[in-house]
């Protein structure tokens, strides 16, 4: 892939959409208005309802710029979806949540912390607070189930455990209370690789859920399942965060997913925040005519044309779908 290429076409993308997005602009409402600069990024309800900040930060890998500018604030119990294609910049953007990586410009403040400034146990510490999981689950396969749940618990110390004798009653207690908690207390004792790959994501979750996390990222959850268990786990999570006032943020690319289960949905394209709105009020046709803009391809665009036209909507790429004033499209196309 050539990174020269992609700036290109972002700016061309980017230059493309200006005047729908200044237009959607001037129908702001209370959603918490990101922008390219590092300044108005404080929600409505004040800084202490905050729990992650993220203040222009760019990324840069060599020739490949991650994130540009990106700039979010996610409040506590908010359930935000990032939606992208490929290569927009969300699995760079979660992991410097928790400090995974380190922005080449910008500040990231989770719960009140500066992450960009945290070293050793306060980093650490801090991780304890952010559950993560992934698209391929990552558990020990000739683990049980439980066991593997039991590594959540493990957070802040160091060193392997061999074998569920390791760990004291309390934690197996709380490790069967999880494993109940995402339907799977009958399971405990089987081998993680031999369920099924919504299972084995509902084990992830009750794993990190044995952190007592803060909050949860979830990177991609559900790009390996099919889509009854792709609702399932999305619909586990949201339960969760409701029960649990977790804050979860979530990167998907499955406009209908984010449509039923986030509270927020974040756009990136390109490492940019081209959008930034509250689902409630949505339709499905807005959110594919925003895909569109996010998409970068011909090919692209004429799939979410042929989707939106099988749908029966009359939206397109490239006219005013937002129109009552949802979204907050928070292109930084002037720069
Ligand atoms: P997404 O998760 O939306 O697919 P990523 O955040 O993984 O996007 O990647 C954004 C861009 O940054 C891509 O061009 C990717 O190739 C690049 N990138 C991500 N991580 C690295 C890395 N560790 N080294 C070099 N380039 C990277
Ligand atoms: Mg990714």
């Amino acid at each position: 892939m050539n990174p020269h290429d992609d700036t290109t076409t972002a700016t061309r993308a980017a230059t493309a959409t200006t005047d729908t997005a200044a237009t959607t602009n001037t129908a702001a409402t209370a959603t918490p208005t990101t922008t390219a600069t590092t300044t108005a990024t404080t929600g409505p309800t004040g800084p202490a309802e905050t729990v992650v900040r993220l203040e222009g930060i760019t990324k840069r890998f060599g020739a490949t710029t991650a994130l540009d500018g990106a700039s979010l604030s996610v409040r506590r119990g908010e359930v935000v979806v990032l939606l992208g294609l490929s290569g927009s910049g969300k699995s760079t953007l979660l992991r410097h949540v928790d400090g995974l990586e380190r922005p080449t410009d910008g500040r990231v403040t989770v719960l009140g912390r500066e992450v960009t400034a945290l070293t050793g146990r306060a980093l650490r510490e801090l991780r304890s607070e952010v559950g993560f999981i992934f698209q391929q689950f990552e558990l020990v396969p000739s683990l049980t189930v439980l066991e593997n749940v039991l590594t959540g618990s493990l957070a802040t110390v160091r060193g392997p455990r061999l074998g569920l004798w390791s760990y004291g009653r309390a934690a197996k207690t709380e490790a069967l209370a999880r494993l109940e908690r995402v339907g799977l207390l009958e399971r405990a004792y089987q081998r993680a690789d031999t369920l099924s790959g919504g299972q084995q994501q509902r084990v992830a979750i009750a794993r990190a859920l044995m952190q007592r996390p803060q909050v949860l990222l979830a990177d991609e959850p559900v790009a390996s399942l099919d889509p009854e268990s792709s609702d399932q786990v999305m619909a586990l999570i949201r339960e969760i965060a409701a029960d649990e006032g977790l804050t979860v943020i979530c990167s998907l690319h499955q406009v209908d997913l984010a449509l039923s289960w986030a509270d927020r949905i974040v756009g990136l394209r390109h490492g940019r925040v081209v959008l930034d709105t509250p689902t409630e009020g949505l339709s499905k046709a807005q959110v594919m005519e925003i895909y569109g803009r996010v998409a970068t391809s011909t090919d692209q665009f004429e799939a979410i044309e042929l989707e939106l036209a099988t749908s029966g909507t009359p939206g397109t790429t490239g006219t005013s779908g937002l129109a009552g004033g949802a979204a907050n499209v928070t292109d930084g196309a002037v720069r």
